[in-house]
C-alpha cells in the first residue's frame, strides 16, 4: 500500500493552485492522496498570510498535529507559503513547534521532492526560505482537483504594495510566465477535457510588464481565446487601476471569456484609498464599471471590500455604501480589517473601534446581500447555460456548476461533470439558483 499524503491549504486560488503543483509531485514522488490526518504519513500546510484568521487557524492546526506526531512519530510534518516568508513565522515555528519537519516558502516549492527525501533521511528540521524569487519554474506535475476546470497562475508577485496587504513581501515581484508556456499548457488541457481555465495572477491585468518581447494581457486573452476546444475563460485578481481601454475591448470582443469580472474596490471613500495606496479613485472606478457594462450588458461584477480602515470616518464608510449601491454588485468579500505585521499600514493610527468595524460591517453585508438577492431574482424563468462542476454540496441528489456569470446553480440532472448543460432557472436564493435541465 501506498504511503498517503495529506495537504491542507489556506488562503487564495494561487495557494490552492500551489497545493495542486505539491500534490503532483508527492504522487510523482509515490504517494497517494489520504482521507485524514490521523492516517496520513506526510501532511503540509500550505498557509496564507493576508489575514488575521487564516494565521489563527495555521496555529491552531499546529497544535492538534502536535499530539498526533506523538502517537505517530514517522510523521513527516511540513508547513509552507506565505507565512514561511516572514522570519517571525519561521521563529515562531522553531522555538513552538519544533516537531515541524520542514519550512519552506513560496519561491522554492519546486525543491519540495529533494527536501522531503533528504529529512526522511535525517529527521531533522530543515528550513528552505528564499528571500528572493528565482526564476519561474515550468512543467511541474500538478494533480488537478477538477479535470474540467482548471487554475492556470499566468504571473507571480505583486508590485503594488497597497498599504495594508503583505503579499509583495511574501510572493516577491511581479514575473510574467511566457506566453508560449501558457498556451501550451492550456492547449494541452483543452486537448484532454478541460472546458473552462481560470488565470491567476495577484494583479493579472499588469500581465507582461517583465517580458522580453513586450505583450499585454489583452493580447494575451485574444490568444488563448483561440485555442481550440476551450470554452470558457475567467482570470483573477484585477486590479482597477491597471484596467485599460484595450482591455476593456477585448473584454467584449474574445466571445470565449466569461462575463464576469471581479474588480476589488476595497473602499469608496478617495481618502481611504488614498490612504490604502490603491492609486484610483471612486470616480475612476465607477467609470470603469460604466465601459465594462457598454462592452458587455450583462456583466457580472463582483469586488472585495474592506471595513475600517485605520482612520475610516463614518463618511468613508457613507461613501463605500454609495459605491456599493451605484455598482450593484454580484457578489462581494467583505473583510474586517486586521493589521499585517510588516506592512505601511500596521503603523497607522487611529485604529477603528471593534464594535464599529462589526456595526459597519452588518450594514455593508445587508446592503450587498439585498441587491445580491435582486439581482439574482432577475434569473428567475431564465435560461442559462452551466458548466457541471460535480454534485451539489447541498443536495446529493443534484448537480450543480456555473453560469458564465459566475451564478451558483443547482439542478437535477442525469449529465456529466465538464457537459455544459441549458438550465431553466426557477428559484433565486441570496448566494444560489435553482434550476432544471433542459435535456434532450
Ligand atoms: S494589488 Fe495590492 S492587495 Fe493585491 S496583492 Fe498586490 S499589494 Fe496586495
Amino acid at each position: 500500500m501506498s504511503k498517503k499524503y495529506l495537504i491542507t491549504t489556506f488562503g487564495c486560488q494561487m495557494n490552492e493552485h500551489d497545493s495542486e503543483k505539491l500534490a503532483g509531485m508527492l504522487e510523482n514522488m509515490g504517494y497517494s492522496e489520504g482521507e485524514t490526518l490521523e492516517t496520513s504519513d506526510i501532511i503540509v500546510l500550505n498557509t496564507c498570510s493576508v489575514r488575521e484568521n487564516a494565521d489563527l487557524s495555521f496555529f491552531g492546526k499546529l497544535g492538534y498535529l502536535k499530539n498526533l506526531k506523538k502517537n505517530h512519530p514517522d510523521l513527516t510534518i511540513s508547513v509552507c507559503g506565505c507565512m514561511m516568508q516572514q522570519p517571525h513565522i519561521v521563529e515562531t515555528v522553531k522555538k513552538k513547534y519544533p516537531f515541524v519537519d520542514i519550512v519552506f516558502g513560496t519561491h522554492n516549492l519546486h525543491e519540495f521532492p529533494q527536501m522531503l527525501i533528504e529529512s526522511l533521511s535525517n529527521r531533522e528540521l530543515s528550513v528552505h526560505v528564499w528571500n528572493e524569487e528565482g526564476d519561474i519554474v515550468e512543467d511541474l506535475p500538478v494533480k488537478r482537483k477538477l479535470e474540467t476546470k482548471a487554475f492556470i497562475t499566468i504571473m507571480y508577485g505583486c508590485n503594488n504594495f497597497c498599504t495594508y496587504c503583505i503579499v509583495p513581501f511574501t510572493r516577491g515581484r511581479e514575473r510574467s510566465r511566457k506566453p508560449e508556456d501558457i498556451i501550451r499548457e492550456i492547449t494541452e488541457l483543452a486537448q484532454n477535457g478541460t472546458k473552462e481555465i481560470m488565470l491567476l495572477g495577484q494583479n493579472v491585468n499588469s500581465y507582461g510588464k517583465t517580458l522580453e518581447n513586450r505583450m499585454d494581457f489583452a493580447d494575451l486573452l485574444y490568444q488563448i481565446n483561440e485555442i481550440k476546444y476551450l470554452e470558457r475563460i475567467r482570470f483573477m485578481t484585477s486590479h482597477p487601476k491597471d484596467l485599460s481601454e484595450k482591455l476593456i475591448k477585448a473584454f467584449g470582443a474574445c466571445e470565449k471569456v466569461c462575463n464576469h469580472i471581479h474588480l476589488p474596490v476595497q473602499s469608496g471613500s478617495n481618502r481611504i484609498l488614498k490612504l490604502m495606496n490603491r492609486q484610483y479613485t471612486k470616480e475612476h472606478y465607477l467609470q470603469l464599471i460604466e465601459k465594462l457594462r457598454m462592452v458587455d450588458k450583462n456583466i457580472a461584477i463582483s469586488t472585495d471590500i474592506i471595513v475600517g480602515f485605520p482612520g475610516e470616518t463614518e463618511e468613508d464608510f457613507a461613501e463605500t455604501l454609495d459605491l456599493v449601491k451605484k455598482v450593484r454588485y454580484d457578489s462581494a468579500f467583505t473583510f474586517l480589517y486586521s493589521p499585517r505585521k510588516g506592512t505601511p499600514a500596521e503603523k497607522y493610527e487611529d485604529i477603528i473601534d471593534e464594535d464599529i468595524k462589526h456595526k459597519r460591517f452588518n450594514q455593508l453585508l445587508k446592503t450587498l446581500n439585498d441587491i445580491t438577492q435582486e439581482k439574482n431574482l432577475l434569473y428567475e424563468g431564465e435560461m442559462v447555460d452551466v458548466l457541471i462542476e460535480g454534485k451539489s454540496k447541498t443536495d446529493e441528489t443534484k448537480l450543480s456548476g456555473r453560469t458564465t456569470t459566475n451564478k451558483l446553480v443547482n439542478f437535477k440532472s442525469n449529465s456529466k461533470e465538464g457537459k455544459i448543460v441549458p438550465v431553466r432557472i426557477t428559484k433565486a436564493r441570496t448566494f444560489s439558483l435553482e434550476g432544471e435541465a433542459i435535456e434532450n
